[in-house]
């Protein structure tokens, strides 16, 4: 059985039907040589003389039997020759496939590598362009501040009024800029966070006092922090930005005198902070989207609200470096606007007074 299949050799068809070539010609002519020699011993050699029967078996038996086989054996060749050209092609259209593959693999690589490159090249020419910036722009700030503050300067006629729009604007761009630099550092994985304990109310405090110094804020800010939620283990700084970031879109996308409600509350080893507005709210296709870089609701593009649509991608990723997270709802009492969540872990050194429950003072 063994033997049986190596001569067929069934996986080179070329083979076998070389073989069959020469077995075509072979086996009829064993089988005439067969039949001529029974034909002949049976009818002449038994009866001395051929007759009828001879001939007629001879040429059945010995010319069309042997033709017939040789005729099936010439379409079994035919066949495997077919299948050994087609096998050809597959093995030719394979190698060149191969190929293919590995020169665009290659081109990719180098695709790839450029891109990276060119990608390296963009966040140091970002970086280097916002460090240039920032300090024309601290310094305009620092003169702008000590023009205002100056008393020769009437607080009451248009000049005033037009340099508070060009100090909130500059601290806009200066966010811008921050922003940028911050983004530019997260993405060389250059972001470096100080973590400590932060006291919440203080520190909101303080954002909320710089924000005012964007614009004039006629938005109302309830803090109410529970007992046990007064601090978290966080990057002092970077949270201030992240803060800045949230309450300044509250400010921005919901009307003036609107309330704005700042919460937090303990939920095991995590503080949840809540930022409520009563602005335009966040659709639900927007809310799954609005943590991408560059991403802008459909309503404040319609609305042109300005904006960038860099501050939510910052604050996710300086939430999430510091192992907590921010996410987006509707408002839980169904009224319209937007609920921020954020979620951090308690403070550290002083966790072991956590057990208290309910909130606290309200500002
Ligand atoms: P920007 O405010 O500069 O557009 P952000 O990244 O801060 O960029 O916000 C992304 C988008 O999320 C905004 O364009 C807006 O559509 C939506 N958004 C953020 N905060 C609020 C909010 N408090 N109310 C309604 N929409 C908001």
């Amino acid at each position: 059985m063994l033997k049986l299949s190596r001569l067929a050799n069934v996986n080179n068809p070329q083979q076998l039907a070389r073989r069959v070539s020469i077995v075509r010609w072979i086996v009829p002519f064993v089988l005439f040589a067969v039949v001529l020699f029974f034909e002949t011993s049976e009818h002449i050699v038994g009866e001395n003389n051929a007759d009828v029967n001879f001939s007629f078996e001879l040429i059945v038996f010995g010319v069309i039997g042997p033709a017939l086989v040789l005729l099936i054996l010439t379409w079994i060749h035919e066949g495997l020759i077919q299948l050994a050209q087609a096998q050809d092609e597959i093995r030719a259209l394979n190698a060149n496939l191969e190929q293919r593959v590995y020169e665009r693999t290659v081109e990719l690589a180098q695709a790839n590598q450029q891109l990276q490159q060119l990608d390296r090249l963009k966040t140091e020419f970002v970086s280097l362009v916002s460090h240039e910036l920032r300090t024309p722009l601290t310094n305009i700030q620092g003169g702008l501040e000590l023009i205002l503050q100056d008393d020769t300067v009437p607080n009451n006629n248009s000049l005033y009024d037009i340099l508070q729009v060009v100090q909130s604007e500059v601290l806009r761009l200066s966010n811008l800029v921050k922003n940028i630099l911050d983004v530019s550092a997260i993405e060389a994985g250059h972001l470096r966070l100080n973590r400590g304990t932060v006291m919440l109310r203080p520190l909101i405090t303080q954002v909320w006092e710089s924000c005012s110094l964007t614009g004039q804020i006629d938005h109302q800010l309830v803090v109410t922090l529970a007992k046990n939620a007064q601090t978290v283990w966080a990057d002092e700084n970077r949270l201030a930005d992240v803060l800045t970031n949230l309450l300044g879109n509250a400010v921005k996308y919901s009307a003036a005198g609107s309330l704005i409600q700042l919460s937090a509350a303990r939920q095991n080893d995590q503080i949840h902070l809540m930022i409520n507005d009563e602005g335009i709210g966040i659709s639900e296709v927007d809310r799954a989207r609005i943590f991408d870089m560059f991403h802008r609701g459909e309503e404040v593009t319609k609305q042109n609200i300005q904006g960038f649509g860099l501050g939510l991608y910052f604050c996710k990723k300086i939430i999430q470096a510091q192992g907590g997270d921010i996410w987006v709802e509707e408002r839980s009492d169904g009224k319209q606007g937007a609920c921020f969540h954020i979620v951090l872990p308690i403070d550290r050194l002083q966790s072991h007074n956590g057990d208290e429950t309910g909130y606290g003072d309200k500002e």
